[in-house]
């Protein structure tokens, strides 16, 4: 039995994935089957594991897919080369090319070379656009929509409350911050964004109706930092060195959990809370590529 306050990630990411059947029958129907490419450069373990996530969720959906890897020391011309062939290839609605970049290749100009309407990662100058101005049309970046989806389904509103977003990345908290602050149903929230210049940062925490952690250091929230009551979500993913794991490391998220758990009014579990959703609005994006592609 899991604790009753915790948000299981796993489930409301198997519903978005249910509710996208009858979408992807429609497209069947009409004979078209989503394409998903995945770019991949060098050998980062993670980054490895990340995609074949992705590529085992659209094997399961009846969505095709296929990884393109290249060399670590591959330079941004080869990279931007291949998105040009697979920006101009029908047969792929979607392109992601998964982070980290080696450091020869500039992630900003990678991602205003995929077109915007097979971005289905949202990170291209005109889907931020969108974003920012409150466009549906726009694909929204993956964990930050997933975020949103993830409280909406759980039954916790974002309209009026206060939500405290720790770290302005640009992959999570800054795209999050423009989503939740919208005038615009499942959002309307009053967003406070915090980074490493914030000053008394855990009073602003404290303040928090919501409080995402999005920083990349491993169990920053400590209890003292969490308002009792206030929903916690953690995106966080930091490898820790641990001699008794297995490998010598394992992963912990931003927040303290153990601690920060009994406190919370509703929290995320880490791993099973975010990542799943990412993956699943992943899938949500490709759909709407395909149907806008081929509508
Ligand atoms: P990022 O671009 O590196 O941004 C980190 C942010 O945290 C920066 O704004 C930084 O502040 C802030 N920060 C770092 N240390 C801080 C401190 N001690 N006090 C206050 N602020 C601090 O990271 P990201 O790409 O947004 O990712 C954030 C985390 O989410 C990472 O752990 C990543 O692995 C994880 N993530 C998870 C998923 C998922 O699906 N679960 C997806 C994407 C990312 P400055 O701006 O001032 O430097």
């Amino acid at each position: 039995m899991e604790p009753g306050n915790l948000i299981n990630g796993r489930a409301i990411a198997a519903q978005v994935l249910a509710d996208l059947r009858p979408r992807l029958a429609a497209l069947r129907a009409r004979g078209v089957q989503p394409g998903l490419v995945f770019v991949r450069v060098g050998e980062d373990p993670a980054s490895r594991v990340y995609v074949g996530r992705k590529e085992k969720t659209a094997a399961e959906l009846g969505i095709r897919s296929e990884t393109h890897v290249l060399p670590e020391n591959a330079s941004e011309a080869e990279l931007l080369e291949l998105l040009d062939r697979l920006n101009r290839d029908e047969q792929w609605h979607g392109i992601l090319v998964q982070a980290p970049l080696p450091r020869q290749i500039r992630p900003e100009r990678v991602y205003a070379a995929i077109r915007p309407d097979k971005d289905v990662d949202g990170f291209h100058p005109i889907n931020m656009g969108r974003l920012l101005l409150g466009d549906p049309g726009g694909f929204r970046p993956c964990t930050p929509a997933g975020i949103q989806e993830l409280l909406v389904r759980a039954g916790i509103s974002w309209e009026g409350a206060h939500v405290v977003i720790l770290g302005r990345g640009n992959i999570v908290g800054k795209p999050l911050a423009a989503l939740l602050c919208q005038k615009a149903p499942r959002a309307n929230a009053t967003v406070t964004l915090c980074h490493s210049a914030t000053r008394d940062l855990a009073a602003h925490c404290r303040r928090a109706d919501i409080l995402v952690a999005a920083m990349g250091v491993p169990e920053f929230v400590t209890a003292d930092m969490v308002r009792p009551g206030a929903v916690v979500v953690d995106v966080g993913v930091n490898r820790v060195p641990d001699p008794g794991a297995k490998g010598g490391s394992r992963l912990v998220g931003d927040v303290a959990f153990a601690a920060v758990q009994p406190i919370a009014g509703r929290i995320t579990p880490n791993p099973g809370g975010v990542g799943p959703m990412t993956i699943a609005m992943l899938m949500q994006n490709t759909v709407q590529a395909a149907e806008q592609l081929t509508a």
